[in-house]
């Protein structure tokens, strides 16, 4: 019988007990849940692994508490600007999204791009109209706003650093502190077809209009039915040098190594040797999951019709 294989992330990072309150640990692990089931739920009924991975990362882009969609961090300017990327594993098809504002779904546009414009990657003012010509649900910024991302912006909105997600409110903390918020999905689904997603906020105070490795594919998003489909969270800057999320599908693919054993040499040796932070989710084609990351903690999970049913935060 085929493997049906959700996984998702929440993004990785210095995310300790410590920090945390029971309730809003319940919050998170609840919210995590919820986007698990509602990719599962796409895949248990006869769905595609893309458009599993679609529904879960848009629970999760819905929840202000990720660094995604709602509740994404601002930018030097005071404002947000998101990025996302899909790929479909069985055709090698792929969209993606970056700098893009007011777009209630991030994935949604990206997931539009893939599949009803001639390109793979648009940015900007261009994704915006193309958002618009296609239907794709606006908000006011308000609606992106939170208070906690916002206090976390003042906070070194003065000096020239950016900081990771899901940080202290002590300027200097945040600067040294390292914590990512992302979020991400990748499935399997009956036909053994597997799908990658991943959207993000980026980083708090990012300027001249970075983009960290979310909607670079092969960077921090990759799928190929040949080997696994892969969704990364971490220092995207390392994470396009590294080229992360292809590097997975290259070690399996040239050096026939296991899903497990390929996540675990890029998160684990290459990237840690390149200083880079953050982890990674993959699935391959028999629905076998991994979920690697060098960091403290990582918010994931992942749910098959084995009866494996789990959402955690750290190691
Ligand atoms: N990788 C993301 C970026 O660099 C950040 C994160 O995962 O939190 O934009």
């Amino acid at each position: 019988m085929q493997k049906l294989t959700m996984v998702i992330h929440g993004g990785a990072g210095t995310i300790v007990k410590e920090d945390m309150t029971t309730e809003l640990e319940n919050v998170y692990l609840q919210g995590l849940q919820e986007a698990l089931n509602a990719g599962y739920a796409v895949l248990e009924e006869g769905g595609t692994a893309v458009n599993a991975v679609k529904a879960a990362v848009v629970i999760l882009e819905d929840n202000v508490l990720f660094n995604a969609g709602r509740g994404s961090v601002f930018t030097k300017k005071g404002v947000q600007e998101m990025d996302a990327a899909i790929m479909d594993g069985s055709n090698l098809e792929a969209g993606a999204v970056t700098g893009i504002r007011n777009v209630r779904n991030p994935i949604e546009l990206a997931t539009e791009v893939m599949r009803h414009s001639d390109h793979v990657f648009v940015a900007g003012k261009g994704a915006n109209d193309f958002a618009i010509k296609q239907g794709i649900k606006l908000e006011p910024d308000d609606y992106f706003f939170s208070q906690y991302r916002y206090n976390q912006w003042k906070a070194i909105r003065d000096s020239d650093g950016t900081s990771l997600d899901h940080t202290h409110q002590d300027a200097t903390e945040l600067l040294r502190d390292k914590k990512f918020g992302t979020v991400g999905a990748v499935a399997c689904d009956k036909n053994g077809n597997v799908a990658a997603a991943t959207s993000t906020g980026g980083l708090t105070n990012k300027k001249f209009g970075r983009i960290g490795d979310t909607p670079v594919i092969g960077g921090g998003t990759y799928a190929n039915n040949e080997t696994c489909a892969i969704s990364c969270t971490g220092e995207g800057e390392v994470f396009i040098r590294a080229v992360a999320a292809y590097d997975v599908h290259a070690i399996m693919q040239y050096k026939g190594e296991n899903l497990q054993k390929a996540a675990e040499e890029v998160v684990l040796h290459k990237l840690v040797k390149m200083k880079g932070e953050g982890g990674l989710i993959g699935v391959d084609p028999q629905g076998n999951a991994a979920m690697v990351f060098n960091s403290a903690g990582m918010y994931r999970g992942v749910k098959s019709n084995d009866g494996t049913n789990e959402v955690a935060i750290y190691k």
